[in-house]
Order: structure tokens, then C-alpha cells, then sequence
């Protein structure tokens, strides 16, 4: 990228981002319909392109840079090919650090939160994201959370909000209950270093569960999501089919009724293969065994207490497993038999049934165990083939066939499965099942900045429709639809003593009941705040309507979002709610979309140095002062150009002034030319170097456009316009001489401006203007490249004698073997080589190669 110093002035100081670039998006800001979208009666192929709300910290980091300079470039392209283009942002804006800095800075949660807003509002300017402003979200504000709430009685209405008491995830560093999803490996999303806990508490749940088929089946049929994304929600929701059995415990004069003990098996082919059953210590038969054996009782206690430990080191897997025999015995119903009914430490009261039958011939964990305490294995399955009786534990499924199982020896395993499923139906001792790893979404936080649940209870136990899974006994009160929104009181002291904040405001909690007139005390738990995220983007289609969360006419118009752009990180979390979140509002026709979102990109990290930007490491690069040395567009250009989108960037600054560099010569270059630039149409003879600069231009614009509907590599877009700017300035002699057409130079350097507009807006839309373009220069169409120009006129092709690369010779395209063959030969330096010698073989590869062959 660098070039010889012509004359005295440093180019790149004559660049000027600095002044460039607030001039234009001041000009921008003055005209708010510039990034409008049109109205849903528009009669151009709509576009919705989204990127991930950020979450109002105060600071854009390179990360958010980057995610939103992809989601830009696309934006504009998709201007440029004449969409109507729906770009919005907004601000997930509810959480806990809001509460963190009250605490610290004394700062009211919400007025924090709206000067971090309007610091990354500017930012944002600053970089010259192209969004539309009047369709602004701001989460933490009553015209969007009313709409939570709304929801949140549509869903009560319906059974889909419900609560229950539970086990649940509990963080002593956010002093709240977290959902499944936000646990990662044992310890809270927020706080990698923090533990979460198990605590017994009652909780309002979205029963997601309800749709685990179908947010499962959808993912088949979502091409235009990430296979590692549609991978993971697949495995978290963890579907399995299988056969639940019953299996009696043999009575003893101590207990107090019959039991029987339920087992979940994805193999029920192999149940003649049981030596065992397990089952896990909170299992209310283990408790029942236990009742009068104190010997039992303690070291179930032990388990209990091992489990709840590995629980929370995050590595329940890794358990050493042990295991106690309870002397009692249960009888498999497919056979007879009687088979010891054991306790055991990995077994997870609330997986599956918390009982499972153990068959150590068939099942790699059950054979570890058996061997462990000398339990008997016993073969069920053996090879269809027959042959040598292969070494235990066997667990092929396909390709086997059962043995020594009574009625169903010589059955295949999938035969087997299904009509031993619907043995035990008929029987009444069991049937088919499908368990699902799933569970329902806990949505309660005992938190303050966030989204008020709008229910109360009534303090006379009035009770109105109480959902299902209700544990209380009446005095829950769902409150009318007038009464929304539900406002945060704002006058609140954060401190962490532990419950509801919420719980200590009177004002707040004390109300009266809706039905009955009566007093009553409100909801003090505020909702998660992936309920916020999880239908933000239906908002911005109509951001203003204060009647409805928005209009279905606009949504059957702007809906699936066309791509979605954010990081891997949300797979699970943000991703299935707001997938759950859209086929609820289906089912509630406001939406004719199954699924939120056509396409989804999610792109790499920014890291420094090979490590991720963090404040302890000190590594952490600013997108302020990058746009104050080099500019936004030289920033946001590098955050394209240095790595694939999909993969890490390695932030290296040199980089970004190479970036600049090249924008400095791209200006020194357009600004020289633009006055002949600006002349339309030339008579003037097209010369030996027009030709290829016509033919790089269109080459460069076929890259660009394709890989702006495909890959995605904007890397190699960006190089390739680095390659058309040399071919500029290696024809600046030509041009100079006017030796090259006004036609092409205005060609050329218009071209060249529109393929940099995605990437580089500022210093496009100048140069722009520099060229007597007229108005926006992303509403200017989109160059077409023209094949014939583009094609190459010459190639070539090196010559080989015996192997050996003698010369590379130049042939018109296209030439056929003859032609080849004769240009090869009729070079001086191929006949100095086979001169007075015999060819005895010529082999031409058409377009690549000349090898000739000689004694
Ligand atoms: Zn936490
Ligand atoms: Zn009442």
C-alpha cells in the first residue's frame, strides 16, 4: 500500500477524516428520513437487517464495532440495490448494572442508564452507522415494558405463565434466582468466578416446555442459521425418546403401602439385560426405604450432600460414582425377575424419572458400576450377523439383534423398542415417552431495575383463575389490562440486603385487589431481562404505537428479519427465548412467522494480542481513540478487512493506519481526477491500459457484489478494491498523458466510490460529491459489472520442456490447443531448447499448460 512520494505534500495528512466526517454526519443527522425506512405499502423488496442490541454499559467496545460496521456495510449494499431497508437500534437497557453503580456512585439506576444511552447514541453517530433513530427502543422505559407486562397476561391467560415452587439457580453475587440457561458450567453468566447455588423458592415460569418440539423440528428446516448455533440449541433441548417402566417394589412388612418405581430408558430392548435398579437419594422410594434405616438415611445424606457439591463446582459428569445397596428388591415386569434395588450418587432426582434400570452388558456407565460392586451382568443383545460373541459392555444398537429376552429374542432392537413400548401400554406397567433436558423458563428476579410483574395477591385469599401448576392456594390476581403499565417507582434505596428490592417500597407494594376491591400486596420479583430481547425487534416496526405492542399488518410485511447479526454467546440464551417468544406470538395472531429471523450471522471476537480485551489485562482498545488518529472509517474498514467476519480478530493497530493509508491515496487519487471525471461521455480512443482498468473495475465489482450475497468475506472485498486502486495508480502516467478517455476515468472512479460506500461512508459520500454525484451516495444504484469488459482478453500460460518451466507466453482467452501449441512453439527461447532434438510428445492443458516432451 505504499506509493512513491510525488511532490512535496504528504498525502496522507491531506486526508482529513477529522474534518470529513463530522461535516458529513451532521449533514446526515439534519435529515432524519435518509436512513427511514418506507412504510409497509412500499412497493420495493423489503430488507430487514438487524444487529444485536447492545446493552448500555456507557462504552461501545471493538467488539460492538465490529458487529455493527457488518451489519452497516450490508445495510447500505442493500440500499444501493434498491430495498426498502428497515435498520434500527435500540438498547437492552434493564439489568444489574445499573444497580451495581447506584450503589457505587449513588446514581438513580434509570438516569445512569439514559446517560449511557446518549453517550453510545453518540458514539454510534460518530461512526456513522446508518440507523434509523425514530424507531429507537429503549427497554428500561414504560412505553416498551408495559408490553412485557402485556404479554407476560397473555401468556397467564393462556397457562404459559405459571408458578411454581422449584429448585432453583440462585447467585449470591446478583443476589437473585438465574434460569437454567444462564449457568454455565456451574456459575452464573454475569460472574464467572461466582457459584450458583440450589435454593427451594417459588417462582413465576414461562413454560417453554410446551414448544420443545417444535423449537426442535424448526431448526431442520433454518438453513440460513450457523450450523454450530442450530447444533447447540438442538443439545440443549435435548430431546430423547424412550419407554417409561414400572417396576413393583417386593412388599415388606415394614412398609406402609405398595410402592412402585418408574425408570425412563432410551433402551427398553435390553431391559433382560437388568441387574439393578437405581435410583437417585431424593427419590421419594430411597426416602421410603430410608424411613426406618438409619444406617440408609446417613448415606443418602452424604449423596445428597456430594451432589449438591458437584453441582455447584459445575461437573456433575465427573462424579465418582458410588452407589449403596438398600437389601430390598423390585420386580422387572417384562420378565419376573427380582433385581436389587440400589442407591447411587449420579443419579439426578430431577432428570428423567430420578430411577433408571441398570443393564451392565449394554450401557458403558452401568458396566463401570457393576464391576465396581460385583454386580451380575447379563446379556441381552447380541450381533444380527451372529459370529464371535463380542466383549461387554455391547451397545450397538443398529445391526443387533435381542437374546434370552423371552418373546422378543431374534427381534431387531428398533422392533423390539416399539413393541415392547406398547407391550407395557397394553399391560399397564409403562408406555412410550419423549423427555426433553429443557426446562421451563424461571423468569422471576429478585431484582429492582427491571420489568414489574404485574400480578398481585389478594390479602383475602381471593382467588381468580389460578393457572395450573399453582402451588399456593388461591390470592394470585392477574391484574386487568388497564392497570398496565405497572410503573417502577423511581425513588428507591439499592442496597443488597437480599429479597426484592422492590419489597421495601410501600407505595409500591401495597395496593388493592382488582377483583375484589379488597387490600392487596403487588408482585415485588421484577422479570428477567432476556424477556426484553426476546421481541424487541417486533417494536421497532412501529415504535410509537401506544395501543399495541404493534401492528400485525406491519409485521406480516417486515417479518422474518432478513439477517440477524450478533455473537455466538446468545446460541442458547437470547436466541431459543426469542425463538419461543415468536411462536407464542403466532399463537396468539399477531405474527404469520414461525421464526423471528430468515438468516443469522454471528461473527468472531475481537481479541488483542491472541487474548480477549479485558481491563485487568490492560489490552483493551478504544474505538474513541481510533477514530481520533485514524477516523471512523479507516476503524470501522479495518474491522472488515483484517480477519473473515466469522472468525477472531486480532486488533492490530498498524493495521488500521494501513487502512488509513489506503483511504489517504484512494482521496489523493478521486480528488486529482474528478474534474475529468465528471465529463459523462468521451470520443476519445480507448488505449492498451483503458482496457484493463475497465476490465479490473468490473472484476472488482462481480467480487464485491458476490461476496456481499454469499460468504461474506469482506476481507477479500477489500482487497480486491485495493488491487482496482493500484491498477489506478499504475495508470496514472496514461491518464496523464491523456492517453485514457474521460468515459473510462468517469467509469472508473465512479465505480470505485460506490464499492467503497458500504465500507467506507464518509470518505465515499465525499468523493461523491467530489465527482458531481447528487445526493446520498448510498441511494445511488449499486454498479453492475459487465461480463464482457470483465473477462480477461489474454492469459498465460507457462511452457515447459521435459518438465522444466523454459517461459510463460501471453495467448488470446480462449484459444483452443492448436493456437497454444503453435504460440509455445514459435517462442524463441521454447526453440533454443528443442532445437536438433526429437519431440516425441506435446501435452496441452487448455488455459494452463504447455509441456513438451523431447529426446
Ligand atoms: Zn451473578
Ligand atoms: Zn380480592
Amino acid at each position: 500500500m505504499q506509493e512513491k512520494a510525488k511532490g512535496p505534500v504528504d498525502e496522507a495528512k491531506r486526508y482529513e477524516p477529522a474534518e470529513i466526517e463530522p461535516r458529513w454526519q451532521a449533514r446526515w443527522d439534519a435529515d432524519p428520513s435518509l436512513y427511514a425506512a418506507e412504510g409497509h405499502d412500499s412497493a420495493k423488496k423489503k430488507f430487514y437487517c438487524l444487529e444485536m442490541l447492545p446493552y448500555p454499559s456507557g462504552k461501545l467496545h471493538m467488539g460492538h464495532v465490529r458487529n455493527y460496521s457488518i451489519g452497516d456495510a450490508l445495510a447500505r449494499f442493500m440500499w444501493m440495490r434498491g430495498h426498502n431497508v428497515l435498520h434500527p437500534m435500540g438498547w437492552d437497557a434493564f439489568g444489574l448494572p445499573a444497580e451495581n453503580a447506584a450503589l457505587k456512585n449513588n446514581t438513580p439506576p434509570r438516569e445512569w442508564t439514559l446517560a449511557n444511552i446518549a453517550a453510545m447514541r453518540e458514539q454510534m453517530r460518530r461512526m456513522g452507522f446508518s440507523y434509523d433513530w425514530a424507531t429507537e427502543v429503549t427497554t428500561c422505559l414504560p412505553e416498551y415494558y408495559r408490553w412485557n407486562q402485556w404479554f407476560f397476561l397473555k401468556m397467564y391467560e393462556r397457562g404459559l405463565a405459571f408458578r411454581k415452587k422449584s429448585k432453583v439457580n440462585w447467585c449470591p453475587e446478583c443476589q437473585t434466582v438465574l434460569a437454567n440457561e444462564q449457568v454455565i458450567d456451574g456459575r452464573c453468566w454475569r460472574h464467572e468466578d461466582t457459584i450458583v447455588e440450589q435454593r427451594d423458592l417459588t417462582q413465576w415460569f414461562f413454560r417453554i416446555t410446551q414448544y420443545a418440539d417444535e423449537l426442535l423440528n424448526g431448526l431442520d428446516t433454518m438453513d440460513g442459521w450457523p450450523e454450530k448455533v442450530r447444533t447447540m440449541q438442538r443439545n440443549w433441548i435435548g430431546r430423547s425418546e424412550g419407554t417409561l417402566v414400572d417396576f413393583a417394589v417386593s412388599p415388606d412388612k415394614s412398609d406402609a403401602a405398595a410402592m412402585k418405581i418408574t425408570v425412563f430408558t432410551t433402551r427398553v430392548d435390553t431391559i433382560f439385560g437388568a441387574t439393578s435398579v437405581q435410583l437417585a437419594p431424593e427419590h421419594a422410594v430411597a426416602r421410603a426405604l430410608a424411613a426406618c434405616d438409619e444406617k440408609l438415611a446417613g448415606e443418602m445424606e452424604k449423596m445428597i450432600a456430594q451432589q449438591k457439591a458437584a453441582r455447584e463446582a459445575g461437573d456433575l459428569g465427573a462424579i465418582e460414582k458410588h452407589g449403596v445397596d438398600t437389601g430390598r428388591f423390585a420386580v422387572n415386569p417384562y420378565n419376573g425377575e427380582q433385581v436389587p434395588i440400589w442407591i447411587a450418587n449420579y443419579i439426578l432426582a430431577d432428570y428423567g424419572t430420578g430411577a433408571i434400570m441398570s443393564v451392565p452388558a449394554h450401557d458403558e456407565r452401568d458396566f463401570e458400576f457393576a464391576q465396581k460392586y460385583g454386580i451380575a451382568v447379563k446379556r441381552a443383545i447380541v450381533p444380527a450377523a451372529g459370529g464371535e460373541v463380542p466383549e461387554l459392555p455391547y451397545t450397538a444398537e443398529d445391526e443387533s439383534v435381542l437374546t434370552d429376552s423371552g418373546q422378543w429374542t431374534g427381534r431387531s432392537c428398533a422392533d423390539a423398542q416399539r413393541e415392547m413400548a406398547a407391550f407395557a401400554k397394553a399391560n399397564g406397567f409403562g408406555s412410550a415417552t419423549v423427555t426433553y433436558r429443557l426446562k421451563d423458563w424461571g423468569v422471576s428476579r429478585q431484582r429492582y431495575w427491571g420489568t414489574p410483574i404485574p400480578m398481585v395477591y389478594c390479602e383475602r385469599g381471593h382467588a381468580a383463575t389460578v393457572s395450573t401448576d399453582a402451588v399456593e392456594a388461591g390470592g394470585v390476581v392477574a391484574l386487568p389490562d388497564s392497570a398496565l403499565p405497572v410503573v417502577l417507582p423511581e425513588q428507591i434505596e439499592i442496597t443488597q440486603q437480599g429479597g426484592s428490592p422492590l419489597g421495601r417500597v410501600v407505595e409500591f407494594v401495597n395496593t388493592l385487589c382488582p377483583v375484589c376491591g379488597g387490600p392487596a400486596r403487588r408482585e415485588t420479583d421484577t422479570m428477567d431481562t432476556f424477556v426484553d430481547s426476546s421481541w424487541y425487534f417486533y417494536r421497532y416496526i412501529d415504535a410509537e404505537d401506544t395501543g399495541v405492542p404493534f401492528a400485525s399488518e406491519k409485521a406480516k410485511y417486515w417479518f422474518p428479519i432478513d439477517q440477524y447479526i450478533g455473537g455466538v454467546e446468545h446460541a442458547i440464551l437470547h436466541l431459543i427465548y426469542s425463538r419461543f417468544w415468536t411462536k407464542v406470538m403466532r399463537d396468539l395472531g399477531m405474527i404469520a412467522n414461525d421464526e423471528p429471523a430468515a438468516r443469522l450471522f454471528t461473527q468472531g471476537m475481537v481479541i488483542k494480542d491472541g487474548a480477549k480485551m479485558s481491563k485487568s489485562k490492560g489490552n483493551v482498545i478504544s474505538p474513541d481513540d481510533m477514530i481520533a488518529r485514524y477516523g471512523a472509517d479507516a476503524t470501522r474498514m479495518y474491522a472488515l478487512f483484517a480477519a473473515p467476519p466469522d472468525r477472531d480478530l486480532d486488533w492490530q493497530e498498524d493495521g488500521v493506519a494501513g487502512v488509513s493509508r489506503f483511504l489517504a491515496r484512494v482521496w489523493r487519487l478521486v480528488t486529482k481526477y474528478s474534474e475529468r471525471a465528471k465529463i459523462e461521455k468521451s470520443e476519445a480512443k480507448r488505449s492498451g491500459s483503458e482496457g484493463k482498468l475497465l476490465r479490473v473495475l468490473h472484476q472488482t465489482i462481480a467480487k464485491v457484489t458476490e461476496d456481499f450475497s454469499g460468504r461474506w468475506h469482506f476481507n477479500t472485498s477489500i482487497a480486491a478494491v485495493m488491487i482496482l486502486v493500484n491498477e489506478i495508480a499504475a495508470a496514472e502516467a496514461a491518464m496523464d498523458a491523456g492517453e485514457v478517455s474521460s468515459a473510462t476515468i468517469a467509469e472508473v472512479f465512479r465505480g470505485l466510490t460506490l464499492l467503497l460506500a458500504p465500507f467506507a461512508p464518509f470518505l465515499a459520500q465525499e468523493l461523491w460529491a467530489e465527482l458531481g454525484g447528487e445526493g446520498a451516495v448510498f441511494r445511488a444504484a449499486w454498479p453492475l459489472a459487465d461480463a464482457d469488459l470483465a473477462r480477461e482478453s489474454e492469459i498465460e500460460i507457462p511452457v515447459q520442456v521435459n518438465g522444466k518451466l523454459v517461459v510463460v507466453i501471453t495467448v488470446p482467452a480462449g484459444s483452443d490447443e492448436a493456437v497454444v501449441k503453435a504460440a509455445a512453439l514459435a517462442d524463441a527461447k521454447v526453440q533454443a531448447r528443442v532445437e536438433g532434438k526429437t519431440m516425441t510428445k506435446v501435452i496441452v492443458v487448455p488455459g494452463k499448460l504447455v509441456n513438451l516432451v523431447v529426446k
